[in-house]
C-alpha cells in the first residue's frame, strides 16, 4: 500500500491545503494529514481544534486520515512506516526553505523519508494562513480562502480573543 503523509501547521486549513490534500489522496492509498504540535510557533488554533477542523473539511476524501505529532517527522513517519512526506509549493520563495527540509529529512532518516513536492493551483497561490488570519483579524472576507466551517470557527476565534480583551 503506498501511504504519504502530508505534515504542517495547517493553523487554519486553507483552500490551498486542500487542494494538496485532494491530488494527494490520487496519487496515494492513503495520505496521513498530521498537525505539527509545534511548542515553539505560537498558533490561534490548538492542535485538537486543527485536527478536528481538518477531519471536517477532509470528510468526503475515504483515503484521508487526520492525526498529530510531537517532534521530528522522521519518527513520526518511520513509526508509522511512511515514507514519502508531501509539501506544496506556492511560489520560488517557498522552494528553498522546502527544499532545506526536504534534504534534512532525507539525511536523517538515512534515506527512509523523501518528500514529493506538489505545485499549487494558480489560484490558491496565493493563499497563506497567516494571510488568512490577518484578513479576518481586520475583519475582511475569507469566504473565499477557507471552507464555511473554517470560516465561522476563525470569526469564532477572533470574537472571542476580542471578549478576552475587552474583559481584562
Ligand atoms: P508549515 O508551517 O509546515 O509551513 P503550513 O500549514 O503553512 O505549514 O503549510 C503546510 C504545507 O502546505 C507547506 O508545504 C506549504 O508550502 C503548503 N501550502 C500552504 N499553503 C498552500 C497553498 N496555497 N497552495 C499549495 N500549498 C500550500
Amino acid at each position: 500500500m503506498k501511504r504519504a503523509i502530508y505534515p504542517g501547521s495547517f493553523d487554519p486549513v486553507t483552500f490551498g491545503h486542500m487542494d494538496i490534500i485532494k491530488r494527494a489522496a490520487i496519487m496515494f492509498d492513503e495520505v496521513v494529514v498530521a498537525v505539527l504540535d509545534n511548542k515553539a510557533k505560537t498558533s490561534l488554533f490548538s492542535v485538537e481544534e486543527r485536527v478536528k477542523m481538518l477531519q471536517k473539511v477532509t470528510e468526503d476524501v475515504p483515503n484521508v486520515r487526520v492525526d498529530s505529532f510531537y517532534g521530528l517527522l522522521i519518527n513520526y513517519a518511520a513509526r508509522e512506516n511512511i515514507h514519502v512526506a508531501i509539501r506544496g509549493l506556492r511560489a520560488v520563495t517557498d522552494f528553498e526553505y522546502e527544499l532545506q527540509i526536504a534534504q534534512t529529512n532525507k539525511l536523517l532518516s538515512k534515506g527512509s523519508l523523501d518528500t514529493v513536492f506538489l505545485t499549487t493551483d494558480l489560484k490558491y497561490a496565493y493563499l497563506s494562513s497567516s494571510g488568512v488570519k490577518e484578513i479576518a483579524y481586520f475583519d475582511g472576507d475569507i469566504s473565499e480562502c477557507v471552507p464555511p466551517y473554517v470560516e465561522e470557527k476563525v470569526l469564532e476565534k477572533y470574537r472571542e480573543l476580542r471578549m478576552n480583551q475587552k474583559n481584562r
